[in-house]
């Protein structure tokens, strides 16, 4: 199956725009002539365990772990209309940004998962909704350490709210292996540093260097890097610290910026 765009870059133009496409295709099923890719009929799907199957049947999620963890965060609970929050397609969150697609987030665990163990530390760059950061922090555990870092402080401030109404990652938060704060993510979060997985949500022009300064020998980083075309970059330390880069895939993914260029929506 093809993987296309994952990411559309919402503005709420682009977010009428797929709500209308979403509408019309009750009618004429002509979703697909949009840019995105998805990999089921809005229709039907309104379950979180059935987007997961589907993703699963799809072979975009091939490891019971992030099977697991996907299934136990409801992503119902981290977008603000919960009645798109199972389509395979982005939703605006305001802020001239987006939550990723269901099969971008799949793709992201599952490229990361080997670095996603019990215990393990990991760091989400862009954290938005915090719904993937949630996911991380499920996987990774109470004895591990999964840290969102979001330069919206209105985001962070809903996302902690979006986490206190999940069971599987609210005792996560309370505990303190999972938390959330606002910062320039292009600095990465030196405090608990260096990560075994590093996840960056939106599209850096290049790779920022704290990144990979904050990346453990063996650790692995996925980024899109690049502004109108995109590649989902895989980053590979080894143990000796030698970095390796491969792209995965074409996304398209909101830029990785200032808070105020982003205010602005440039
Ligand atoms: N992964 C999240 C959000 C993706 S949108 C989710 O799916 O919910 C990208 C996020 O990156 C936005 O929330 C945006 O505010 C944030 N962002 C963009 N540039 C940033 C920067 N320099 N530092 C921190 N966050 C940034």
């Amino acid at each position: 199956f093809p993987l296309l765009c994952a990411f559309c870059k919402t503005t709420e133009d682009s977010l009428s725009l797929s709500l209308s496409l979403y509408l019309k295709s009750q009618v004429t099923g002509s979703f697909l002539s949009h840019n995105m890719k998805q990999f089921w009929s809005p229709n039907s799907i309104n379950k979180n365990k059935a987007m997961v199957e589907n993703l699963q049947s799809h072979g975009v999620i091939t490891s019971d772990d992030v099977a697991k963890a996907m299934e136990a965060v409801d992503r119902g609970l981290f977008v603000p209309d919960p009645s798109y929050a199972y389509v395979d397609s982005p939703l605006s969150i305001g802020y001239n940004v987006t939550i990723s697609a269901p099969h971008m987030h799949a793709m992201c665990l599952q490229l990361l998962d080997k670095n996603l163990k019990p215990g393990m530390r990991v760091l989400d760059v862009g954290s938005g909704t915090g719904y993937l950061t949630a996911c991380f922090a499920v996987m990774v555990g109470s004895e591990g350490r999964a840290i969102g870092v979001e330069h919206i402080p209105e985001l962070v401030a809903s996302s902690v709210k979006n986490i206190e109404t999940s069971a599987a990652a609210s005792p996560l938060l309370k505990q303190g292996s999972l938390a959330i704060h606002v910062g320039d993510g292009r600095q990465g979060w030196a405090e608990f540093a260096p990560y075994d997985a590093i996840h960056v949500g939106a599209a850096a022009p290049e790779i920022p260097e704290a990144l990979i300064d904050q990346l453990k020998p063996g650790g692995r980083l996925v980024i899109p890097v690049g502004n109108l075309f995109q590649d989902l970059q895989v980053v590979d330390k080894n143990s000796d610290g030698l970095v390796s880069i491969r792209s995965e895939t074409s996304v398209r993914y909101v830029p990785l910026t200032s808070r105020e260029a982003q205010l602005r929506g440039e």
